[in-house]
């Protein structure tokens, strides 16, 4: 149970993350909201959250392409929660284009959310961690984070940087009873899946049926999606007893991707 640990998930709003802020309010702990959305769907996961947990969870707003409102929002989270015992660094925006044509823009946006803002928030909870003696970071790569594909250079950059810093950090605590690891799914059913579906079908003039199952799940030996609620429980996993000896991990969950 992790009654008593409380846990910030950025990015939780919608998909990954907020399967995982579901799962661990269930397994008993506090957790804080992360992310954008209209109101009413920030209200939606604030409720699917309590329908699990205790109480409705706060949410920040925090934009984390900004490093000055990832650390506002970790003393945020302090301030709410008393401490921060798990980060779940998730947050993350995709775009596909050649390197050629690739928008600087969208290099600098995807670096600064998907790579920059995971050390931000991790430096800003080390220390209490390590003072508290207990602390979990979980670093939501991808399969991305181990191989490439064409037209994905910033995101694939970035993720092949954040397990390069879950690296580092879980060498520098490697003697405490802190750790940091990467999960690396390959394609999760969610929004931001979803829309490359769309995009795949409408650029090769074929169905959404046939746009993932030739384009995007050709990559995934499996021929099927992974599901969020199975990428929750691999975070859960880490959180949970027996797991303290997984550090400095990129931990695959991609239907064998990565050992094609
Ligand atoms: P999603 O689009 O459903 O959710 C992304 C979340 O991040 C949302 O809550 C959104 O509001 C938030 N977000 C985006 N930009 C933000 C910003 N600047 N500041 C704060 N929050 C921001 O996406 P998802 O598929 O659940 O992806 C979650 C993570 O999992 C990402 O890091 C993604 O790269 C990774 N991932 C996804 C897949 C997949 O197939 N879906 C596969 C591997 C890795």
């Amino acid at each position: 149970s992790l009654k008593g640990r409380t846990a910030l998930v950025t990015g939780s709003t919608s998909g990954i993350g907020l399967g995982i802020a579901r799962l661990l309010a269930a397994a008993g702990a506090k957790v804080m909201l992360n992310g954008f959305g209209s109101p009413e769907e920030i209200a939606a996961a604030r409720r699917a959250v309590a329908e699990v947990g205790a109480a409705e969870p706060p949410h920040s707003a925090a934009d984390l392409s900004d490093p000055a409102q990832v650390r506002a929002m970790v003393a945020e989270a302090e301030t709410a929660l008393g401490q921060v015992d798990i980060l779940v660094n998730n947050a993350g925006i995709q775009f596909t284009s050649r390197v050629e044509e690739f928008p600087d823009a969208k290099w600098d946006a995807i670096i600064a959310i998907n790579l920059s803002s995971n050390f931000h928030a991790s430096k800003a909870v080390l220390k209490g961690m390590q003072a508290r003696g207990w602390g979990r970071i979980i670093n939501i790569a991808s399969a991305h984070g181990l191989v490439g594909s064409p037209e994905k250079v910033a995101y694939v950059a970035a993720k092949h940087g954040v397990v390069g810093m879950t690296k580092v950090i879980a060498l520098e605590i490697a003697q405490t009873d802190v750790t940091c690891n990467a999960i690396c799914p390959g394609f999760v059913r969610t929004p931001l899946a979803e829309k490359q579906v769309a995009a795949l079908a409408e650029k090769h003039g074929v169905s959404e049926e046939v746009a993932l199952k030739d384009f995007l799940l050709a990559k995934q030996p499996s021929k099927r999606w992974v599901e969020v609620d199975e990428v929750a429980h691999m975070a859960l996993y880490l959180c949970g007893p027996g797991s303290g000896g997984v550090n400095g991990s990129a931990l695959s969950i991609d239907g064998g991707w990565v050992a094609a």
